[in-house]
């Protein structure tokens, strides 16, 4: 199971895959970042655990921005 996340624009904001994930596998991060004062403006989401998934597609559902692939 693959998991693609692309263009997420407002993660912080957003976190709809977050909350509907049965499984739990997204986490927001900081976005790597060497400054430090960006440290903690950008935010991505980041699948995690993606073993776990079981191809629900609730998380390619319910994206209001269409950022996510589930490729089996
Ligand atoms: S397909 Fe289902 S289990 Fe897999 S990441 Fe999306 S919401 Fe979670
Ligand atoms: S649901 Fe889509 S837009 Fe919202 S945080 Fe997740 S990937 Fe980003």
């Amino acid at each position: 199971m693959k998991i693609k996340i692309s263009n997420c624009r407002d993660p912080k904001n957003c976190m709809k895959c977050i909350e509907i994930c049965p499984a739990k596998i997204f986490v927001l991060k900081p976005m790597g970042t060497k400054k430090l004062s960006n440290y903690v403006k950008k935010w991505e989401i980041r699948a995690i655990f993606k073993d776990l998934c079981n191809g629900c597609m609730e998380c390619v559902e319910i994206c209001p921005e269409k950022c996510i692939r589930i490729e089996f």
